[in-house]
């Protein structure tokens, strides 16, 4: 699933584009995609003619302020692909949804499994969604040591569950918890409360590092290449990382292999000999 870096890249792709452009044309082809409106039919309605303000981002969710008090909202799911390309550009199979800028350029989300969706939703309707729990931004709003300290406390979940808690703290998914706690040298079977305040704090620093260098790379695109920026290029990230998928293969830091473990129901990978 695309995380926070493969979507602040999408982002850093649209928004030169998007900020200020009015959307002057919408097809929504599957109704699943627009399934986060009461009626999906409203996502075409709502979007013609309104201009885009900017395009913001929090953890992995697009936010694109509109004018009239209405809120585009962009989420990738599992295997989501934002295109941003000529409106002459032949379309790929699974293009679930299109908006046409004044300028004549295409945004189009081609979503196989269709986890995605794309929504239009007024203040109201996202004050009252689900989008609203979303904790903090990890790359932005990231909080100081002893609030982050303070949203471990006590929690006898894993430490790599509660990353990847989009309430606690969002952003983090499968890929960049494992590397941030690899960076960190944390345990991610490790219960959240039973850190001491150094581990905490190694925890709390890896984070922005490793989002980071995620951006810098344009995210990472898995040899499925589910994820591809808006352009069509892959991100590198993929031949950088420390343990994510990697079972086997020698820990950068120590030597000691790699191993594949589950938490909380997910692929988890680390270094025994690095992390504690
Ligand atoms: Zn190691």
């Amino acid at each position: 699933m695309p995380e926070l870096p493969e979507v602040e890249s999408v982002r850093r792709h649209l928004a030169p584009v998007l900020a200020g452009a009015r959307i002057e044309e919408v097809e929504l082809r599957h109704p699943r995609t627009g399934r986060r409106n009461l009626h999906p039919a409203d996502v075409p309605e709502r979007l013609v003619g309104r201009r885009v303000a900017s395009v913001d981002r929090t953890g992995k969710f697009l936010f694109l302020p509109l004018d009239a008090g209405l809120t585009w909202v962009v989420h990738l799911g599992m295997s989501g692909r934002v295109q941003l390309v000529a409106p002459s550009e032949p379309e790929q199979a699974h293009t679930h949804f299109i908006a046409r800028t004044e300028q004549g350029r295409e945004v189009r989300l081609v979503d196989p499994r269709t986890f995605g969706f794309v929504a239009v939703l007024t203040d109201e309707e996202l004050e009252h969604s689900s989008l609203a729990a979303l904790g903090p931004d990890a790359l932005t709003a990231l909080p100081g040591s002893s609030a982050f300290g303070a949203l471990l406390t006590g929690r006898r979940a894993p430490i790599k569950a509660l990353l990847l808690d989009q309430h606690l703290v969002a952003g983090l998914g499968n890929i960049y918890a494992d590397e941030v706690l690899h960076r960190a040298g944390v345990d991610p079977r490790r219960p959240g409360g039973s850190l001491d305040p150094p581990q905490v704090a190694a925890i709390r620093s890896a984070v922005r590092p490793v989002l980071r260098a995620g951006i810098r790379h344009g995210g990472t695109s898995l040899d499925d290449l589910a994820y591809l920026l808006p352009d069509g290029r892959a991100g590198d990230y993929l031949s950088r990382l420390q343990v994510y998928g990697r079972a086997g293969d020698p820990c950068r830091r120590c030597g000691g292999p790699i191993r594949r473990t589950v938490v909380a129901q997910r692929s988890t990978y680390l270094c025994e000999g690095c992390q504690s």
